[in-house]
């Protein structure tokens, strides 16, 4: 029997507001434990909390961003268990009315585009964290991340593979550092993952029973994990077994999923609105100002490179890979006023140079005037596109404060050839091959490809290759 995998997903999403969600404690991270904490966080009794604009302005920015129903009233839920890190016994997040509905969010694997419904994202707030290793024999707490703010956001069950989940992952962490709301680094963890997984005969409408993998903090986990659940539920259906909803950790080095615990209820949690935050009311006004600053969204860029441009959906997807890259590429193509060679500079001589996956576009040291000057040499015909990037690239980035032009002579790199000279060498290459040029002149014009190679092995490469093809052109038809 084949079985279709069906994978919901819940992202947790740590918001880069300046304090925390419900008191101006700094939401700060990697500091010394215990130094963002203020009653508020201690949860001293008689302490209230105070709703963050920054936390509420950011969910909303992402609910327009993906086309979700904005919940202009909407509330905070009490939801309680027991941990050391939590010190009021309830964390504050969104139940029954969450800050936004419904939406989707587009994404591509191979030749295939999907759109991820999304059912819904909620606000909460962050526990603290219990740390296990320091000391011996005891467990200590920080409380400085308690109480910095997250949002949920909770697909419905529309991924149908590990690389479909892998895909969406990474087109959420574009948008959201487009949108400049969360770094969405998961590897800081900014960004966690809990992976709903199940499996049913293929084509059969009924889903199947679940376990939800927790806390996956990289994509390529949240792929693999993926991928062996489904194996292991498949050959529990088909030796018979039947498995409750159940809650499963993730090993990365074995790889291979266990189970946690048998998953909770929602009865457990006790959810009940708090009744020290006050109902949330928002405006059409307060809606259209979070709309109207909201930047170029990256598949807008890249449905605009594509046209505009006309750079090819692989182009356009790597000049869009993070805000950075794409503020550098399309400052290239403003001040070279040249988008096709700005793409093919930034792809192949670019972004190879930076460590591949951080792709810091800040770790360039050739500046973004120098990448200008470096293909106005090009395209003035100072020098050949190829001896450029073979030689006076590679150069730049060992000598990024050098201009490309002082670079470009001090190599002895640049077009040396005058007209004089330019005229005796093609009659030289024309004279040379007297079969080629009669066939040239008998109408196989495909063979200037040819005299134009000829002329640039005999010269070194130090050819203007424009002026080349006119001098050629025009010795070849007058002869
Ligand atoms: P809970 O509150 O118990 O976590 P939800 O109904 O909120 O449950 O669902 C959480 C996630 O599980 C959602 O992303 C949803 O799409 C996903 N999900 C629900 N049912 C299934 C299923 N049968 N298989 C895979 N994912 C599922
Ligand atoms: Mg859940």
């Amino acid at each position: 029997m084949t079985y279709d995998t069906v994978i919901g997903l819940e992202v947790h999403i740590q918001m880069n507001t300046q304090t925390k969600a419900f008191c101006d404690d700094a939401n700060s991270f990697g500091d010394e434990a215990n130094t963002h904490v203020s009653a508020v966080s201690f949860a001293h009794p008689g302490t209230l909390p105070v709703a963050n604009t920054g936390h509420i302005d950011r969910a909303v920015k992402l609910g327009l961003a993906l086309g979700c129903e904005i919940n202009k009233t909407h509330f905070f839920d009490r939801k309680h268990y027991f941990y050391p890190d939590l010190p009021k016994g309830y964390q504050i997040t969104q139940d029954n009315q969450p800050i936004c509905i419904g939406g989707s969010l587009d994404i591509k694997v191979g030749d295939k585009t999907k759109s991820v419904k999304i059912h819904h994202i909620h606000m909460e707030e962050d526990a603290g964290k219990t740390v296990h290793d320091v000391h011996d024999t005891l467990s200590l707490v920080d409380l400085n991340r308690a109480g910095t703010p997250l949002m949920e956001l909770v697909t419905e069950p529309d991924l149908s593979s590990g690389e479909e989940v892998f895909a969406f992952i990474a087109e959420l962490q574009k948008l959201l550092r487009y949108i400049d709301v969360s770094d969405a680094d998961m590897e800081k963890g900014s960004m966690r993952c809990d992976c709903n997984v199940s499996v049913k005969p293929a084509g059969s409408v009924e889903l199947g029973e679940r376990c939800e993998i927790k806390n996956l903090n990289s994509k390529r986990y949240a792929r693999e994990s993926v991928k062996y659940e489904a194996k292991r539920q498949i050959k529990m259906i088909e030796a018979g077994q039947t498995f409750n909803k159940q809650t499963l950790h993730y090993d990365p080095v074995a790889n291979v999923t266990s189970v946690l615990r048998e998953k909770e209820g929602v009865a457990d949690y006790r959810y009940f609105p708090d009744p020290d935050l006050p109902p949330i009311v928002m405006t059409e006004d307060h809606l259209a100002g979070i709309q109207a600053e909201m930047p170029e969204l990256p598949w807008v860029i890249k449905k605009r490179l594509r046209e505009e441009a006309k750079l090819t959906e692989d182009y356009a997807e790597q000049l869009t890979r993070t805000p950075k890259i794409y503020e550098f590429y399309s400052g290239l193509a403003d001040k070279s006023k040249d988008a096709k060679s700005s793409a093919n500079l930034m792809i192949n001589q670019i972004l190879p140079s930076l460590d591949n996956d951080s792709m810091d576009i800040s770790e360039l040291k050739v500046s973004l005037d120098a990448c200008t000057s470096y293909l106005t040499l090009i395209s003035d015909g100072k020098i050949s596109a190829s001896i450029a990037h073979q030689q006076l690239w590679p150069a730049l980035l060992e000598s990024p404060k050098i201009s490309p032009m002082t670079l470009a002579e001090d190599l002895n790199l640049l077009i040396s050839i005058d007209d004089n000279a330019l005229g005796a060498l093609v009659t030289k290459i024309i004279e040379n091959n007297p079969g080629q040029a009669a066939q040239y002149r008998k109408g196989k014009k495909a063979l200037i490809g040819f005299f134009i190679g000829a002329a640039m092995r005999e010269s070194g490469g130090n050819l203007d290759p424009a002026a080349l093809k006119e001098e050629l052109t025009k010795v070849l038809d007058n002869g």
